[in-house]
């Protein structure tokens, strides 16, 4: 309760990256659980940029990062940069040393062109527990460590000072970050008790781990947001796989009750049920989520977005045969994974497939005369369809009963490659409908020809 108006005190939390590298999974899913927690309890969030560090932190790190969140879609109600705002930390420094609970230190210089003088904490030597939300009851003991260092001058506030004054002077209730964080809670709140600022609730996330259970690093991957997005995934998906890393809403896995939206997530998420556990990190799970976002995406919404991933000649054509693109964007859209997937498997829609005539025969068929009187047969019944009829449930109708008596991969697997040329493709009805009857028609008499 906030005691000057008796209202229940406004939940502000802060996401602090320090741009020292591309925003990776782990803290968009730290950014993630904090805006889910924010809005879930009508709060404020602020995006921090800790950026004390001036030799690792490179502006074109934070434009990642903020490029990446609202790629994403979590957007933030205040932003600051620790660069900006020496003037706040040198006020409370002075206060400190005024007060006694840090101190100038007169030190001799390890290093040549090392201070003289250094700013140290006055370190009460307290035992601290505070209550972790994820984690359950934490406790320091801060004896060991000592009266440590937290400025090297009035200008240049160290790492944990800033974050203990920026904590305070944003109003910040509820501190939620990944558990790397842990050990540094206790200088932190030694900090916050010499400034007189009320402790915040703290949240620590349990890491991202790699399948082998070691910390989740770029050799398992891309682990950079934005790479993610380069490649075709959908944000939402996204999204909704890091939700689930470390936290469930209790549906069955590998079902629909997996799938949420952004709005769906503010209203579930519940931060009290983040295991404590290291989440382990399933690039199928991912593909797999991110498959069903784009089967439930609207097609002409995909198409739009599909064609930027073609290369640049296959664009063109799809930018001219926009209703061909459409029905191939239809049936890809089942098909692919992530938007990138579709470059290397559709050029055939557009271009007469090139394969050697070996590939029309199925595996355990070693005479390819027998091919071609499947490909005769299946000939006769395309040019007996009418052109209005000239689709998927028809074609299959006819051929059908023939691929069963035949065998179905001496006549089935020989359609689909005239029309695709591939070893993989969607099968044979559906491209013949895709393609129409004059095209479909063609391509079997040219698998014929070549045998
Ligand atoms: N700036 C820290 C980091 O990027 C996070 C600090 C915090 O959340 O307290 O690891």
């Amino acid at each position: 309760m906030d005691k000057k108006n008796n209202q229940p005190q406004k939940i502000v939390t802060r996401f602090a990256p320090s741009p020292t590298g591309p925003v990776h999974l782990g803290s968009a899913r730290t950014a993630l659980f904090n805006y889910l927690f924010t809005k879930q309890n009508g709060g404020k969030m602020i995006l921090r940029i800790e950026d004390t560090d001036t030799e690792r932190s490179k502006p074109e790190y934070e434009k990642d990062i903020i490029d990446g969140l609202d790629w994403l879609g979590i957007k933030f109600d205040e932003f600051y940069r620790q660069s900006e705002r020496k003037d706040v930390y040198k006020k409370y420094l002075s206060k400190m040393v005024e007060e006694g609970t840090a101190y100038i230190s007169k030190e001799e210089p390890k290093e040549e062109g090392q201070r003289s003088e250094i700013i140290r904490f006055k370190n009460p030597n307290v035992k601290i527990k505070f209550n972790d939300l994820i984690r359950g009851e934490i406790e320091f003991d801060t004896t060991e460590l000592g009266d440590f260092v937290v400025a090297r001058d009035m200008e240049s506030p160290l790492y944990h000072l800033a974050v203990a004054v920026d904590d305070f002077d944003m109003g910040v209730t509820h501190i939620i970050r990944g558990d790397d964080g842990i050990s540094n809670t206790p200088r932190q709140i030694l900090i916050q008790e010499a400034i007189g600022a009320p402790r915040p609730i703290y949240a620590h996330i349990p890491l991202i781990l790699a399948p082998d259970k070691s910390k989740l690093s770029k050799r398992h991957g891309v682990v950079s947001v934005n790479k993610y997005k380069e490649e075709g995934y959908i944000s939402g998906a996204l999204i909704n796989f890091l939700a689930l890393l470390g936290w469930s809403p209790q549906g069955r896995e590998g079902t629909d009750e997996e799938i949420f939206y952004l709005d769906e997530l503010v209203k579930k998420f519940d931060i009290n049920k983040v295991q404590k556990k290291g989440a382990i990190f399933n690039i199928e799970k991912l593909n797999w989520i991110n498959k069903q976002y784009i089967r439930n995406a609207p097609i002409d919404h995909l198409a739009e977005v599909l064609i930027d991933f073609l290369p640049d000649d296959l664009k063109k054509e799809a930018d001219e045969k926009y209703d061909l693109w459409k029905k191939v964007v239809s049936i890809e859209a089942e098909r692919i994974e992530k938007f990138s997937d579709i470059a290397d498997s559709i050029d055939y829609f557009f271009h007469v497939p090139e394969y050697e005539k070996e590939m029309l025969n199925w595996k355990d068929e070693k005479d390819i005369d027998k091919t071609k009187s499947h490909l005769e047969y299946i000939l006769n019944i395309l040019c007996d369809i009418k052109e209005s009829a000239f689709n998927r449930e028809i074609i299959k109708g006819l051929v059908w009963d023939y691929a069963e008596k035949e065998g179905r991969g001496n006549v089935l697997w020989p359609f689909r490659v005239a029309l695709s040329g591939k070893q993989k493709s969607p099968d044979p009805f559906m491209m013949s409908e895709v393609l129409g009857k004059e095209e479909s028609i063609k391509r079997i008499k040219n698998a014929i020809e070549k045998i």
